[in-house]
Formats: structure tokens, C-alpha cells, sequence
């Protein structure tokens, strides 16, 4: 039998689920990660899903701007995302062309896609329910796929602290064009209809840029406290 809207409401609040969203570069994913080893709970980056649907669209020709084809391939697409940042695609190891340019240009108009949306959000509900929680890191997390979270947090950074430690963490592109590429995500990522990049109501806002990751873990885990 469907749960009830009120009875779904009660499930997900027996659940331990940590929130944590933001813009591209904010800290989310080394922050989350060590959250999660913390407080003894698993970790999904849900942008690797959103980056592996886009991933199989680009490897089968499809253009990530038809949207039907784009939502045929989320609904059956087979992926598993690790704590540890592996990802398979139908079984098949994604981990480096899912963070590669082609995919990162092309992500924002895949994630744009309302049908894409609701089947990757479906799974993440799925897999926090599965496991009585977890830390989950995303744009919606905290607005969508978890309003009623235990803890909903809000990483910023400025735009030239977030492009920097990008440009740190790629190998072939410079801080200019790295720059240019998160900006271009910003808007896309928070200008779109459904979902958009916004700080959650009941959100913590934490600017990360000039803190250390262990002082955004402990203020976080501070939280979790109160
Ligand atoms: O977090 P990451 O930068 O890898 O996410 C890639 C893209 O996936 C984002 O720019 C955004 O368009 C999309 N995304 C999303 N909702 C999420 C997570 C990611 O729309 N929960």
C-alpha cells in the first residue's frame, strides 16, 4: 500500500538525514564526507548521479537537450555511486569521465530536465531509507528530496575562492576557464524552473571562505548537538 502523505512525513523524520547544499566549490564534498565518517553514517554525492546520466546520454550520442531520450536513460540507467567517489555506470568504472569537461559542460541542462529530476530524487529517497540515513550533498536536498531533515546546512564561498580550489583539483583547465564554468553553472543551477539552488527554509548558512574544513566539520557537527 502507498504510505499516506502524513504517514511519509513521520517516516522521514525517524530518518537521520544531514543536508548539506550549495553551489559548485563551496566545500560540500570533503566536508560532507568527513561528516558522514563522524557521525557513523553514509555519504551520497548526488551530483555524481545527476554527472552519470549525462555521462551515458553523451557516450550514446544523445543530445542532453532532448529531453524525453535524456529521461528514458535516467529511469533505466544502472548506477552505483561509492563513499569513495567511485562510480559505475552499467557496471562499467565512470569515476574519471564523469568530472571530465564534456560531462561538466553539460550537466546543468540534464539536471534542468523535470523527469531526470524526479527519478534521480526518487532514488536518493530510496537509497536514505534504505540505510535509516545518511549525509546527502546536492543543490535540493534540503528543499526537495529532504525537507523535514534533521540537519540542513547551506555552504557558500566567494565565487573566487570556489573557483580556485576547482582550478586546484583539475589538471588540463585554468583558473579562468574554470572561473567562467562556474559561473555559467551558478546561473544555470539556480535560474531553473524546477529545483533550483536555493538555501533551504530552516537552513544553517555557513561562508567556507575562509574557514578550514575541520572547523565547517565541527561547526556542523556542533549543530547536530544542540
Ligand atoms: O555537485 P556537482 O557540481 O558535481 O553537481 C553537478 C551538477 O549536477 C550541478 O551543477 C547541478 O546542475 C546538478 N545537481 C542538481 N541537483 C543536485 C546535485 C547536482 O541539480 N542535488
Amino acid at each position: 500500500m502507498e504510505a499516506t502523505e502524513g504517514e511519509s512525513d513521520t517516516a522521514e523524520r525517524s530518518l537521520i538525514i544531514v543536508a548539506i547544499d550549495g553551489p559548485a566549490g563551496s566545500g560540500k564534498s570533503t566536508v560532507a564526507k568527513r561528516l558522514a565518517v563522524a557521525l557513523g553514517l553514509e555519504y551520497l554525492d548526488t551530483g555524481a548521479m545527476y554527472r552519470s546520466v549525462t555521462f551515458a546520454a553523451l557516450a550514446g550520442g544523445v543530445d542532453p537537450a532532448d529531453t524525453d531520450a535524456v529521461a528514458q536513460i535516467a529511469r533505466r540507467i544502472e548506477m552505483t555511486i561509492g563513499g569513495d567517489g567511485t562510480v559505475l555506470v552499467h557496471g562499467v568504472d565512470a569515476t574519471t569521465q564523469i568530472r571530465g569537461p564534456e560531462v561538466t559542460r553539460a550537466v546543468s541542462v540534464v539536471a534542468a530536465n523535470p523527469e531526470v529530476r524526479a527519478e534521480l530524487v526518487s532514488r536518493q529517497r530510496e537509497w536514505a531509507r534504505r540505510r535509516n540515513g545518511g549525509v546527502l550533498e546536492g543543490r535540493d536536498i534540503g528543499s526537495v528530496v529532504f525537507p523535514d531533515a534533521k540537519l540542513k546546512i547551506y555552504l557558500t564561498a566567494s565565487p573566487h575562492v570556489r573557483a580556485a580550489r576547482r582550478a586546484g583539483e583539475v589538471i588540463d583547465l585554468d583558473y579562468g576557464t574554470v572561473a567562467a564554468d562556474l559561473a555559467r553553472r551558478d546561473a544555470l543551477d539556480s535560474g531553473r524552473r524546477h529545483d533550483p539552488l536555493v538555501r533551504a527554509d530552516g537552513a544553517t548558512e555557513i561562508d567556507t571562505s575562509h574557514l578550514t574544513i575541520d572547523q565547517v566539520v565541527e561547526l556542523i557537527a556542533g549543530k547536530l548537538d544542540d
